[in-house]
This record gives C-alpha cells, structure tokens and sequence, in this order.
C-alpha cells in the first residue's frame, strides 16, 4: 500500500515540500496530497521580493544562522543538510529558473518574477502530487492514522506536514490556522507578534515622518522601553506617511513590544561617529563656515530635508554658524543623534512579512521537523516559532525544513 502524506497548506513550504518528495521518492511508493484553501497556491510566495522573490541568501551557513534570531542553532542542521546552493542548484537544474546574485548575497530568478516561480513549483510537481485547492482543513484527528477534515470531505494520511503559515497578510490566506491545528494535536504555540513590519509613529512625531514621507536616511534604530534600550541596528530608514519603514526598521519592529507604554524609538543620523566626535566635527564646521546656514552644514550629513527638520525642531532654521552658541550646537547635535520617534502601536501582524512566535520549537526535532509529541506530524515555515531577517532568509527556512521533512518521512 502506498504512503499517504498530506502537506496541509500550500504556500512556500508545502510546495517546496511536494517537490522534495518528488526529487527523493526515487521509486517509494507514495501518494502525495496537497490541501490548500485558496484557488491557487503560493500566493504569498507571488508578492516575495516585491514581486521578484528573493528565494535564498549565498552567505556562508554559519554567517547565514545569525539571521533567525533565537532560532539559529535550532536551524543550523537544517540548513546544513540542504542550503542555499541547493536551493539554487534546485531552482536552476529542477524548475529551470535561471538564477542572479544582487547585493548583499541576495538570489533572485533572473526573471525577476515570484509569480514564475510559484508557477514553476506547481508544474514540477503536477504529475506527482495531488494539490486540492479551494479546500480548508478545519481539523485533524489522530486514529490510526491522521483524519483530516475539510469543507469538501475527509481524508486519512499516514504522515502529516503542516504548513498553514502565519498570521501575516491574512488576505494570502495565513490566517494562524497552523496554530489552531497544532494546538490541537497537543503543541505549544509560542506569542505570536509581528516581525518585519512598518512601525507606525504617534501624535508627537508624526507629523515629521508625514512631512518627511518618502525621504530615506541611513540611521541607527534603537528601541527603548522602560529607560533600557532593549535592541539597535543600522541601516536604511524610510520616512512615511504614517511613521517610519525601510529594512532597518522592518528588522528592528520584532523587539517592539507588544505593550508599547514607555516605548520609543530613536534614529541616530550619523551612526558611523560617536556623540562626542559628531560634536567635534560640528565645531569644526561651524568654525570653518562662518557664514553659513545650519542646514547647509547639517546636509553634509542627512539629505536637505532631514536637515531643515533638524534646524526647525532646535529653533535654529534662520541660524548662521557665527551665531551658533554651545547650547544650539549641543541640541542640534542631540537632535542629529538622537531623534526620538514615538510609536503609535505595537507593529500591526497584517502587515508584517512574517510572523514571530508560532509552534514551539522545543516540541520539534531539528534533524527531522518531526513532531517530538505526535510521531507521523511533521511542522515547517512560518507556522514555526522561526522569523528570519529580510534577504532571502524565510524562504531558505522554508525550503531547507520541507527538506529534512520529506527526507525524514522518506526514510521511514
Ligand atoms: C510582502 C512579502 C514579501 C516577502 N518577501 C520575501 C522574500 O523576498 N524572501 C523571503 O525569504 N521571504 C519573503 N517573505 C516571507 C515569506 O513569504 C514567508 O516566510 C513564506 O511565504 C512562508 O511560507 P509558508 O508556506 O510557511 O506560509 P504561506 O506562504 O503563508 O503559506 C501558507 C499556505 O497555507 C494555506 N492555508 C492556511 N490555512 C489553511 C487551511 N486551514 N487549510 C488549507 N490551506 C491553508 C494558505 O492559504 C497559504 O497558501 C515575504 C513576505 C511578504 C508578506
């Protein structure tokens, strides 16, 4: 008798799943089922890399674990047993999608299309999977074997891979139906938050960030609570109508706690110098352009706008750099490096590109994806308590844990 497997879920990493099972069966005699609630799969997969699918990341495996957070060495053998140039030799050799490196490591299919891939993926395994769409699973039981309820009949499989996805971009279809099913069968779903969102601005600051939307600066992103900085990284920061976004803060908004009572942000404009020689080099400026005004100096370090905000918030708009005192010179320079930003609230998870928290990874062996409490269940993407940073990172997650699962259920 053949294999049953249900792959619950079919975005990235239940495709990415199918297609392992396809490339390992080699002659096992399995019958693969896909169930996903959507007309098609891989929607979310279609808007990655604004529509041109960052699929991995070239860095070395050991560069690359840093970029899950707490989850890195949960992952490592995961990404060690199938990565980022499997990944590519897979989408090169398999799909037959030609691949290109961009900036920092990052891989993109020469076509520039997420949609290509997503349809490359469902063609390669049109013959050896069966994908059900328009399909939901509401419940899953465990007999004899695992029965799987969905709003168009039942179905029993062997072998259960769960990836119903997130709680991000609901309207893709992640709507925390991962968790609800695990909960189900006995796991602990981790806080889910937001990760790699748009951090919105409160009363205080936003009308700079609207007066500013637009304007990108390349900053230092702290979090503040509570009088502790609780996390900081640097990197490029987009103002915006409605606060701030640009990848440092996407990076940073998974620290912002959800109780945003006593939190703030603050943008160092000219992270590469301290506080104290910042002040050197403006005394130097002031001292060497008499005549100039403020915001032409400060343009030397922040774009023109950011600059006339900077003056305007000190009250030093009009100001040349003869009738600079200490004091003007001391708020301009706090201002310049340590602009505070309020948060209006806690990052919103419908638009964030991935979720935190999920299925605890206590409960799951990192060799397999198996289920360490229900033998048979398999749980990967982003239904884990796993959030990579932007670049690649959670399609490679994806990839890699559908891996090990198809492998693991293989070998049994
Ligand atoms: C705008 C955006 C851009 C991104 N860009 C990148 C990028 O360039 N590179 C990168 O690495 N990552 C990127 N990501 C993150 C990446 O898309 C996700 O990490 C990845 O899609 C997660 O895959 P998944 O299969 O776990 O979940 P999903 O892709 O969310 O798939 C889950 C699937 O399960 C289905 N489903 C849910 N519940 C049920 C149910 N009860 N029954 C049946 N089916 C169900 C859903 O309809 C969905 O199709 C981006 C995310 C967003 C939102």
């Amino acid at each position: 008798m053949s294999i049953r497997i249900g792959i619950i879920g079919g975005g990235a990493a239940g495709l990415f799943a199918a297609c392992q099972f396809k490339r390992l069966a080699s002659g096992k005699d399995i019958d693969v089922t896909l169930i996903e609630k959507n007309s098609i799969p891989g929607i979310k997969l279609t808007l990655t890399g604004h529509g041109r699918c960052n699929i991995t990341n070239l860095k070395d495996i050991s560069d690359l674990r840093n970029g899950y957070h707490e989850a890195g060495n949960f992952l490592y053998p995961a990404l060690r047993q199938f990565g980022p140039k499997d990944t590519m030799r897979f989408v090169e050799n398999d799909l037959g999608l030609p691949l290109k490196e961009e900036d920092n490591n990052r891989i993109f299919p020469v076509c520039d299309s997420a949609a290509a891939v997503r349809d490359a993926l469902i063609s390669y395994i049109s013959d050896s999977t069966r994908i059900l769409t328009n399909t939901t699973v509401s419940s899953i039981a465990v007999t004899s074997a695992f029965d799987v309820t969905t709003d168009h009949g039942k179905y029993d499989f062997d072998f259960i891979i769960l990836s119903c996805g997130g709680s991000s971009f609901t309207k893709t279809g992640s709507t925390g139906d991962s968790y609800v099913l695990a909960k189900s069968l006995g796991h602990t779903i981790e806080t889910v938050k937001a990760a790699l969102a748009p951090v919105r601005a409160d009363s205080s600051s936003a009308g700079m960030c609207r007066d500013l939307s637009g304007v990108p600066v390349i900053a230092g992103v702290s979090v503040w609570h509570e009088g502790r900085k609780i996390a900081a990284y640097v990197g490029e920061v987009l103002f915006a109508e409605f606060g701030l976004t640009g990848p440092a803060v996407m990076e940073i908004s998974r620290e912002i706690p959800a109780d945003i009572r006593d939190t703030y942000m603050e943008l160092d404009l000219v992270p590469s110098v301290s506080d104290e020689e910042f002040d050197r080099q403006l005394q130097t400026l002031i001292d060497e352009h008499a005549d100039t005004k403020m915001a032409n100096l400060l343009s030397r370090y922040v774009p023109a706008s950011v600059a006339a905000e900077i003056t305007s918030r000190t009250g030093t708009e009009d100001m040349y750099a003869q009738g600079f005192t200490r004091e003007n010179r001391k708020k301009v320079c706090r201002e310049m490096k340590h602009l505070k930003i309020g948060i209006g609230a806690a990052p919103d998870i419908d638009k964030a590109y991935v979720t935190r928290g999920g299925v605890s990874l206590r409960e799951i062996d990192r060799k397999t994806m198996g289920s360490k409490l229900l033998p048979g269940l398999y749980v990967i993407g982003e239904a884990l308590d796993i959030d990579g940073i932007s670049g690649g990172y959670n399609l490679q997650a994806c990839m890699s844990e559908a891996y090990l699962a198809a492998r693991s259920i293989l070998d049994r």
